[in-house]
């Protein structure tokens, strides 16, 4: 294993200096107009990897007079059969499974996750892009009879320029989540990554190029949120935004499209969520359901079942169950096969983590397994279980994105439905139940965009995923990602033709 690593590293390397440190603009690798650079760190190990490009609005500006011209009347993308786009989507898909390895080490240098869950991160990214791809040719639009001697016809039209900004937590899986529905319905894009995680967008956007999209319909401009990422949420000539990332930024860019051109948003934002466990389960597997709800990818996950809402019956074994669980966990290199847990992403969201555990320990959480940081090389944390959490502690509130699990108690439907739903966010839920009753109960009552029934993350291409209340606006995936990239449901422009 550790030989077959060495080999990927050197690659990595030897790609780096190729082109993977420059922004992407009408299919070129360019260095930015500022000439700035900016280091991405190696979160296992606090070292740099690469020096990147730094964009900011005048290389934002040319990206966008690039994905105009590509989006030009008569331009080549214009023009194409919508099946020959569905054909370029499905050539990219492929290039992505032949350098699938390749992608998945770039994703965890970059970001710390294991090795395994990264390549699990490109399979889903490439199922995400073939279902789009399939949606290329079938965005139809429909005919309207307006009389005896005449009729409507209508076409669902791209939206045009669209921007993009995504995290630093699925930097691949995101990048598709946006490219997919853009591509399929026939706009031009601007995709900033996180500044934490560049690497996998810009080798992807190099297996766009090789794929054959004409120039200027993807274009990739890594670099700051204040800088960058403001440009495209202000930008005049974009007409779209489609952000995920955290509430507040999600704020700032709704204020920019206001103040700007009232350019369409889409918000995919973040989340506080509950999972709720009633006392009729296998008690062992439920808490496996609920541990990996929060643990996955070392809790740096929008939906993580963060609010663990256990039956006072079956509590304290709930309890032991979940504590087990976090000390058997692997925390470590993310290269190694056995590692279950990486580093947190960087010295920042490691602060944050720790200072919402030791608020925890502070307002009276007892500390079941963890509680601190592991070592002292990379942002490792390990694996942490507060029981006797109260719905008044930080941690029950605030979005940790780290790997902490609070357990809290509850006695009846009404008071859990009350108190799940007593939160500003309403991304995801779940409920573990054998009683199909309380589960559908349940699953109406909460407010959030998800509930899953004895499952977690059921996240799949064809359905759609998004936020009640301040976890977001708009759907993404499925046909909902479709409509949130083309003009709204009353199409443009409707054709009246005369029969008579
Ligand atoms: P963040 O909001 O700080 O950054 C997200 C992106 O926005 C980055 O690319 C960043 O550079 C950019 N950005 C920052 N400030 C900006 C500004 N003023 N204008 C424009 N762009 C700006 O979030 P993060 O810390 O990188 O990611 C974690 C957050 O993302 C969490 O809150 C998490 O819940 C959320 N998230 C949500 C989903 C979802 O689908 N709902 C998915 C993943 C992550």
């Amino acid at each position: 294993m550790a030989k077959q690593i060495q080999i990927k590293y050197t690659q990595v390397s030897r790609y780096s200096h190729r082109f993977i440190e420059c922004l992407f603009i009408d299919n070129e690798f360019v260095d930015a107009v500022s000439g700035r650079k900016f280091s991405t760190i190696n979160p296992a190990d606090g070292k740099v990897i690469a020096e990147i490009s730094e964009g900011d609005k005048a290389d934002v500006d040319k990206a966008v007079e690039a994905a105009k011209k590509a989006f030009s009347r008569n331009s080549k993308w214009r023009t194409m059969n919508p099946y020959f786009r569905g054909q370029l989507m499905h050539k990219l898909a492929d290039l992505v499974t032949r350098d699938l390895e390749y992608i998945a080490t770039l994703e965890t240098l970059d970001n710390g996750k294991p090795y395994t869950s990264a390549v699990e991160d490109v399979q889903a990214g490439v199922a995400t892009l073939r279902y789009y791809a399939g949606w290329c040719d079938k965005i139809l639009g429909t005919t309207i009879p307006t009389g005896d001697t005449s009729v409507t016809l209508t076409r669902k039209e791209p939206v045009g320029v669209v921007g993009q900004i995504i995290p630093w937590n699925y930097p691949f899986l995101m990048l598709i989540w946006k490219w997919g529905p853009a591509l399929a319905t026939g706009c031009t894009l601007i995709l900033k990554p996180a500044e934490q995680t560049p690497l996998s967008a810009l080798y992807t956007a190099a297996l766009a190029k090789e794929a054959g999209f004409p120039a200027g319909v993807i274009n990739v401009i890594p670099g700051y949120g204040p800088t960058a990422g403001a440009a495209i949420a202000e930008h005049p000539e974009i007409r779209k935004v489609a952000f995920t990332g955290s509430t507040e930024v999600g704020h700032s860019i709704m204020i920019a499209a206001g103040k700007s051109n009232l350019k369409r948003v889409s918000l995919e934002l973040g989340g506080k969520s509950p999972l709720v466990v009633f006392d009729d389960v296998d008690v062992k597997e439920a808490a496996e359901i609920a541990y990996n709800a929060i643990f996955v990818n070392h809790g740096q996950n929008c939906c993580a079942g963060s609010r663990t809402f256990v039956h006072s019956k079956i509590y304290d074994e709930f309890v032991k169950q979940a504590k087990q669980l976090a000390l058997n966990r692997k925390v470590g290199d993310p290269f190694d096969s056995n590692t279950e847990q990486g580093p947190q992403i960087d010295q920042e969201m490691l602060d944050k983590v720790i200072g919402l555990i030791n608020s925890g320990k502070q307002q009276g959480a007892v500390v079941e397994a963890g509680g601190s940081r592991k070592g002292s090389v990379g942002y490792f944390v390990q694996p942490t279980v507060f029981s006797n959490v109260t719905d008044d502690m930080r941690i029950a509130k605030e979005e940790i994105f780290g790997p902490v699990q609070s357990i809290l108690k509850f006695n009846t439907m009404d008071e859990v439905i009350e108190r799940a739903n007593r939160t500003n966010y309403g991304l995801a839920s779940g409920v573990i139940t054998r009683d199909i009753n309380k589960a559908l109960e349940f699953a109406k009552a909460v407010e959030a965009g998800s509930v899953w029934v004895n499952c977690y993350d059921a996240i799949t291409p064809q359905t759609p995923f998004g936020g009640f209340k301040q976890s977001g606006i708009g759907r993404e995936l499925g046909e909902y990602g479709v409509r949130a990239a083309r003009e709204l449901d009353s199409p443009l422009p409707p054709l009246s033709l005369s029969l008579s």
